[in-house]
């Protein structure tokens, strides 16, 4: 394969752009070797500018469930932007969008729109802190809940439960507000409880998908409702990836625990920058203009961005044996994997929730972020690298999810499969 012209537009970005990229992952830090600049994608495909053809299974790391260029969200999107790009005013696509959400999900009365996933988070969290009149927060390590302060936290020394920041930038002062537990072990989370005067919220990915795909187990998630019941916490799911992926329902449609408050992202705005938090209408009232907590953007509710949500979850709404489709894919994808990784003796783990799926190179169950780093980088690395050169575009870390799409049919997977005996055959060699 010949990336000449994205070696060139690499270096060139790289001049005016900090790294080159927008968002880090992009860079390609973890894998090695220069991404591919995209030129444009259809279905299931990605192309670049060098003329090269890839799978893509990074979908833009969720959105698009209906693959690149689905006609009618397309068409959605062309229609409402002939009326207008911006009013910074109520149009009828927000209630409409926010109905369809409301109907969906049991644990959202209301719901506000925002741009981003991150923006999602940062407000429900300072909903729950304004709601509950408290600071702390906790968090599981592993879990990534987008760039805002609060959550931009690593583990302390020792048995602290209290974070640091990851990040310069990041003031200590906020963080030893957000407390570190670790996932599927309830007992670290009742150790934070225990070292805090009073913690507003517990935020969770149930279905953690940025340690690589990591389930929450469901007696683990009826424990954190019971201890934030016990101790008057909100309970967060951040669902900014697993909505509407996991299932028409996210990890909702495949638990009994219902949060307080919910945070959506991704597929929700169907490839255009939507984000929304939602929750109880008690809750939900705490939020300006009807309550005191403050919360505002220029462009939130877009109606462009509006038009594309609403045309995606309404084909979901429309269909939902979709799911059963794409997971019947993914699952086929990763036995696959697991299979071609087998054949020449290195380890696999995989998991499947939806049209969501992850694969670990080691031979151990993983839980947690301490299990997730066990898998060797070193394998992930050169599979990547291998797979690219055969077409197939995979997340460019190992911490990553990987999405089917709808346009990912039987055969396409196959070959991805061929693709994967090939690339670890040549690695193993
Ligand atoms: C992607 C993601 C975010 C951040 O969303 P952005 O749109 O990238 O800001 C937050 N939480 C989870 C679970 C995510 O997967």
């Amino acid at each position: 394969m010949d990336h000449a012209k994205s070696i060139e537009a690499f270096k060139e970005a790289s001049r005016y752009i900090p790294g080159g990229v927008d968002s880090p992952v992009r860079a390609f830090g973890s894998v090695g070797g220069v991404p591919p600049f995209i030129d444009r994608g259809e279905g299931a495909y990605l192309y670049d500018i060098d003329g090269n053809r890839y799978i893509d299974y990074v979908q833009s790391w969720g959105p698009l469930i209906f693959g690149h260029c689905d006609p009618e969200i397309e068409e959605a999107v062309v229609e409402t932007a002939r009326k207008g790009l911006s009013f910074g005013a109520p149009t009828l696509l927000e209630t409409e969008l926010a109905r369809e959400i409301v109907e969906l999900f049991e644990s959202i009365d209301k719901v506000r729109f925002v741009n981003s996933g991150t923006e999602a988070v940062m407000s429900a969290i300072r909903l729950a802190r304004g709601a509950t009149g408290r600071d702390d927060i906790v968090k599981f390590t592993g879990c990534y809940h987008g760039h805002s302060d609060s959550l931009l936290v690593q583990a302390g020394s020792g048995a602290a439960t209290f974070g640091n920041p990851s990040s310069p930038g990041v003031p200590a002062d906020l963080t030893r507000h957000t407390l570190l537990a670790t996932y599927n072990d309830l007992e670290s989370v009742e150790r934070c409880f225990e070292q805090s005067e009073g913690i507003a919220c517990v935020i969770i990915e149930p279905i953690a998908g940025n340690m690589g795909l990591v389930p929450a187990e469901e007696e683990f998630l009826k424990g954190l409702r019971a201890l934030c019941d016990e101790h008057g916490a909100l309970l967060i799911f951040d669902e900014v990836m697993s909505g509407f992926r996991a299932s028409l329902k996210g990890a909702q449609g495949l638990t009994s625990v219902r949060p307080d408050l919910v945070t959506l992202g991704k597929v929700i705005g169907g490839g255009m920058p939507v984000g929304a938090f939602g929750g109880r209408r008690e809750i939900m009232a705490q939020l300006s203009p009807e309550g005191p907590v403050y919360q505002a953007g220029t462009l939130s509710g877009n109606p462009v961005a509006m038009a594309a949500g609403l045309a995606s979850l309404r084909k979901l709404k429309s269909d939902p044996s979709i799911y059963v489709t794409l997971a019947d894919r993914a699952r086929k994808l990763t036995e696959g994997f697991a299979a071609a990784a087998h054949a020449v003796e290195l380890p696999m783990v995989t998991e499947v929730r939806g049209s969501m799926f992850g694969f670990f190179f080691t031979d151990e169950a993983v839980k947690n972020f301490e299990d997730a780093k066990r898998g060797d980088n070193e394998i992930f690395k050169a599979f990547h690298r291998e797979m690219l050169e055969r077409g197939v575009y995979l997340a460019c870390s190992s911490y990553e999810t990987g999405f089917i799409s709808t346009a990912h049919g039987d055969e396409l997977i196959e070959e991805t499969i061929r693709a994967a005996y090939e690339s670890l055959e040549r690695i193993a060699e």
